[in-house]
């Protein structure tokens, strides 16, 4: 079921937009703001499987106002990013661990597991037909959205019979402007993302609903992102309410609390775990609590904290605030650890360096 194949039916936009246009719009894409000229759909239903695959013109879908995803929201979602190599080629990086993190989201959220051959076609055809969207600048990508929703018109509560799936595309620069400035942490207490047995492994839209208020609440607080802590103790660090976060040490080593169910299994925090075990480095994946974190960072054992996913890479912390005060990470600006991490990884993704363990996918 993981090699079933379609024929994508390919419909150019017969109004792309106009190069000069494009171009301009690509100085400075920013983040999410600036969409390609395609997208894929491909539709679902229990009596006909997998069907209808489309790279079209970008543009609205029309949704009837019962349909399922507006009530009981089954929805899942990815992102990855396609990237021009040093050589001029173009790479999506490990998209086979976005295939398969898919299928996970999808069974948690009973929805239908789309098999890793046509999650990494529909990926790869975007890619082929709007690769001019690319940006040249530093930290400029592709970025992918691939997702699937509930489309049947039913308001019973049960999984639904009908969705579409559709992957976007969205010309990216760097996700926090200012490149690697260390940002700012808010520590939620009265918020929590995931529980045990809940959707915190799933990369579902519900999640980062569950997390906005939080955030909001960060920002109010003047910080940048806002971290969780577990629900059943309010006690061990989690993760941000988009990315997993690394501990370092001042002997070295490394900490990333580990994958409990709660926790989304970050493709860039698994390749940082490899990334830094390749380089003889000690790394943990083990609980570590609010309490041990300030006493770290005020003791000074605790040197870096970093966070990292597709979206911003590896992004340094700074300063960490909650309702029991503030405190700062080393000096409160970028550690060598994190910069360590961040050239590493992004050096294979633009293949200026070796790719050992065959993480860069070519398109051509
Ligand atoms: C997507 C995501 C991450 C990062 O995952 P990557 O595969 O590294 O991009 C981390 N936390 C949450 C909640 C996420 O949704």
């Amino acid at each position: 079921m993981n090699s079933v194949t379609l024929d994508f039916r390919i419909e150019p936009n017969a109004h792309p937009v106009a190069r000069d246009v494009r171009e301009g719009l690509l100085v400075d894409p920013g983040f999410g703001r600036i969409f390609t000229d395609h997208m894929v759909t491909i539709r679902y239903s229990v009596e006909k499987g997998w069907h209808d695959a489309l790279v079209g013109a970008r543009g609205p879908i029309l949704l009837d106002p019962a349909a399922s995803v507006l009530h009981y929201a089954q929805e899942i979602f990815e992102g990855m990013k396609a990237y021009r190599l040093a050589d001029g080629g173009t790479a999506l990086f490990r998209p086979q661990a976005n295939a398969r993190r898919f299928r996970e989201s999808a069974i948690r959220m009973a929805m239908p597991e789309l098999p890793d051959s046509l999650f990494l076609d529909s990926v790869r055809h975007l890619v082929e037909t709007d690769r001019d969207w690319i940006p040249a600048g530093e930290g400029g990508a592709l970025y992918l959205r691939p997702f699937m929703f509930a489309s049947e018109v039913f308001l019973g509560v049960r999984p639904a019979r009908e969705y579409l799936y559709m992957v976007i595309a969205s010309s990216v620069g760097a996700y926090f402007k200012g490149g690697a400035k260390a940002i700012s942490i808010w520590v939620s207490q009265d918020y929590s993302r995931a529980a045990p047995g809940g959707t915190g492994a799933a990369k579902c839209g519900g999640n980062y609903a569950a997390s906005l208020v939080a955030q909001a609440q960060a920002t109010e607080m003047g910080c940048d992102q806002v971290a969780f802590l577990d629900a059943a103790e309010r006690r061990w660090v989690e993760e941000l309410g988009g990315m997993n976060l690394f501990f370092v040490f001042d002997d070295g080593t490394m900490l990333t609390p580990p994958l409990s169910g709660t926790i989304l299994p970050g493709i860039t925090r698994d390749s940082i775990l490899t990334l830094a075990r390749d380089q003889g480095l000690s790394v943990a994946e083990a609980p570590y609590s609010f309490a041990d974190w300030r006493a770290d960072a005020t003791s000074g054992r605790l040197v870096e904290t970093f966070a990292c996913g597709t979206a911003a890479v590896v992004t340094p912390v700074g300063t960490v605030r909650s309702a029991e005060g503030d405190f700062t990470i080393g000096s409160g600006h970028p550690g060598q650890m994190t910069e360590r991490m961040r050239a590493a990884l992004t050096s294979i993704q633009r293949g200026t360096a070796p790719d050992p363990h065959g993480w860069v996918s070519r398109l051509d």
